[in-house]
């Protein structure tokens, strides 16, 4: 993993190595499937050169302001006063038993840690994205990417046309950002999770503007897009994220069905495929019929990205679509860039796409 403190480290690192090289394009790095290679830290010179606007924000650190970026700075100040006035819960490890005992039975925040509220209590917040409209549809929703050994993954992908929505942590992005590219590149939808995948409602306002500031700063800057789209680390928001979020420009996505696929090995493997198992029985016996899903599924270990190999032609068969969020929910312009074009189609179908899914690609 290269950090800002250390890409000449890094680069030694890789060049002590006869037998390895250092690629400076994501084709380089998508040939090789051999963990070794792939997970080696390189230094990769446009990263290196945003270190200097990005100081304060360290990988893998909570997120901060305390930064050179005046113009993160003029943007935080002009919202502050706007934020609802919601206190911060527990800790950003998770530990929520300093709220949880006194928090109000009526759920005030639309804190989905809480009861899994969705539908923000201030007016003027967009409700939490959750499904896909299109009926019997399964959306292909992958967290905490970029992943470094996701090649024979991302190769499988492609031999059964599937593409997918890949939420990008910004701290992954910067460790691994030919990775990063070649998500956007080979047709897929990118969105954000965070810069260092926090609980994001633990976090002062400053830290967790900081935290969506910061990854959609980093996708942009890396792999050229400025997404409008994120998911809160363990679905952890409440209305005082969900504004900050919104006042950047970005719609929370969460889902209704959860493989658990993130939890192996303290789950072992049966219960995940159970659970596959589960979602796919729902399909047959019609409870998709008038809305379709988004499902978590994880980016996050070689486990979780097999589990979705083994399983993907069980779910193209017993759901009519398989499409990336963007896609299913008909949205023709996923980035602020107008005119992006993905260099394949999007969809996957089963038996023949819909004509109007189809338009929602030509983008
Ligand atoms: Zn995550």
């Amino acid at each position: 993993m290269i950090g800002f403190a250390t890409p000449l480290l890094a680069l030694t690192a890789a060049l002590a190595l006869p037998s390895l090289t250092v690629a400076q394009s994501w084709q380089d790095h998508a040939n090789s499937t051999d963990p070794t290679f792939e997970c080696t830290a390189y230094s990769f010179a446009p990263v290196v050169a945003m270190v200097s606007s990005y100081v304060g924000s360290t990988i893998w650190q909570i997120a901060t302001l305390q930064t050179a970026d005046s113009d993160a700075v003029a943007l935080f100040n002009s919202l502050n006063s706007t934020i609802p006035k919601i206190n911060p819960k527990g800790t950003p490890a998770g530990d929520f038993s300093n709220t949880t005992p006194t928090y109000p039975a009526s759920d005030p925040d639309c804190w989905w840690s809480w009861h899994q509220c969705t539908t923000p209590k201030i007016s003027g917040i967009p409700t939490d994205i959750t499904r896909c409209p299109t009926p019997n549809t399964w959306g292909l929703t992958v967290d905490d990417g970029p992943n470094c050994s996701h090649n024979a993954y991302y190769d499988y992908l492609n031999t059964i046309n599937q593409k997918a929505t890949f939420f990008f942590i910004g701290s992954n992005v910067m460790d691994w950002p030919l990775e990063a590219q070649r998500g956007l590149a080979e047709g897929h939808e990118i969105c954000a999770h965070t810069w260092s995948h926090r609980y994001m409602t633990a976090l002062t306002n400053e830290q967790a503007f900081a935290e969506l500031y910061f990854s959609k700063k980093a996708i942009k800057d890396v792999v050229g897009i400025t997404p409008q789209c994120w998911r809160p680390p363990y679905g952890d928001v409440d209305d005082r994220i969900r504004y900050i979020a919104q006042a950047l420009g970005m719609q929370t996505v969460i889902w209704v069905e959860d493989t658990k696929d993130w939890q192996y090995p303290t789950l072992n493997q049966s219960v995940i495929d159970t659970n596959y198992q589960n979602i796919i029985t729902k399909a047959q016996n019609g409870t998709y019929n008038n809305a379709g899903i988004l499902v978590l599924n994880h980016e996050l270990n070689n486990f979780t990205m097999s589990e979705q190999t083994t399983w993907l032609p069980k779910i193209q068969a017993a759901f009519k679509y398989v499409t990336p969020l963007a896609v299913c929910n008909n949205n023709t312009n996923p980035y602020v860039e107008q005119g992006w074009t993905y260099p394949v189609r999007l969809l996957h179908s089963s038996p023949s796409p819909r004509s109007q899914l189809t338009s929602a690609v030509t983008l």
